[in-house]
């Protein structure tokens, strides 16, 4: 049997494990997770087991980012799985409270990034980002890393709290990790395992259509425009259901005005009732 990381379920275990390694002088690595963890949360575990003395995983579903009628109650939850899927990609511990340990009652005190949280997903998903970052900036203060990693795959969710870090002064780097794809170009998620076997076969051409517009941002007098108007085209007769196409400023995620500099393509479609994202860089940056 393969080994398990060890489990703290309270702020007060987890502060006694950590605050060890801190007086001993070692490195915190962090990665916060919702669970159910697949080859995407164990690529960012192993790249903080490189840089880090010690990796602690949050795994918790946290309420306060998901909407009236979102999918709370049946998000997949994996613990004894998610444990082993810890240790073997070189975690210490496992930490997953209960959302009482989170927000006890009385519980007021929110974070929002400002603009930023409204935009792109913001939009859909009122409340959703700040939700994110109380959660965020919650488990960096529990947890005190000195290093926290994120997925690309979220790219609008690790630019937003680059900027809460930034704003707040949190002590702790934030670390970018590119998209871990299945073989077919699918981004791997927590919620592809809600797609039927029909829905799933479908589910890559939300990637095709990012690809369709990287080459249109290639072509001569492209535009932002241009770019969304071909991952629409690229949609138009699927069963892929195409929310929003954006074009961002890869760093600061305002919308791009041009396609010079870094930027970013992002998107959000429906299939059946499962919600996928996906982005991808356009020219210069990766
Ligand atoms: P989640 O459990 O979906 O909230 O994701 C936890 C962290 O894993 C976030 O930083 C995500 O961006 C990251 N993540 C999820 N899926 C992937 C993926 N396919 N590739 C890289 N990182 C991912």
């Amino acid at each position: 049997m393969s080994r398990s990381a060890p489990l703290l379920r309270t702020k007060r275990e987890l502060r006694a494990l950590v605050g060890g390694w801190r007086t001993r002088g070692l490195s915190i690595g962090f990665v916060p997770t919702m669970g159910a963890l697949h080859a995407g949360h164990a690529a960012l575990i192993r790249r903080a087991a490189s840089e880090c003395a010690r990796v602690v995983v949050s795994v918790f579903v946290n309420p306060l980012q998901f909407g009236p009628g979102e999918d709370y109650g049946r998000y997949p939850r994996a613990l004894a799985a998610d444990r082993k899927l810890c240790a073997a990609a070189g975690a210490a511990a496992v930490y997953a409270p209960s959302a009482g340990e989170m927000y006890p009652e009385g519980f007021r005190t929110h974070v929002e990034v400002e603009g930023l949280s409204q935009l792109y997903c913001g939009a859909y998903r009122p409340g959703h980002f700040r939700g994110v970052a109380t959660v965020v900036l919650k488990l960096f203060n529990q947890v005190r890393p000195d290093r926290a990693y994120f997925g690309e795959k979220d790219f609008q969710q690790v630019a937003l709290l680059e900027r809460m870090a930034l704003d707040l002064d949190v002590p702790c780097r934030i670390v970018r990790v590119p998209t871990v794809r299945e073989a077919d170009g699918l981004a791997m998620s927590s919620r592809n395992a809600y797609l039927s076997p029909e829905e799933r076969a479908a589910a890559p051409t939300l990637r095709a259509a990012l690809a369709a517009g990287a080459a249109a941002a290639r072509r001569p007098a492209a535009t932002p425009a241009s770019v969304t108007a071909a991952v629409r085209r690229a949609l138009a007769h699927g069963p892929l259901k195409l929310q929003y196409a954006a074009v961002a400023d890869a760093r600061t995620l305002e919308p791009a005005r041009d396609l010079r500099g870094p930027r970013r393509l992002l998107v959000a479609a429906h299939l059946g009732r499962t919600r996928l994202i996906d982005n991808l860089a356009l020219g210069r940056v990766g």
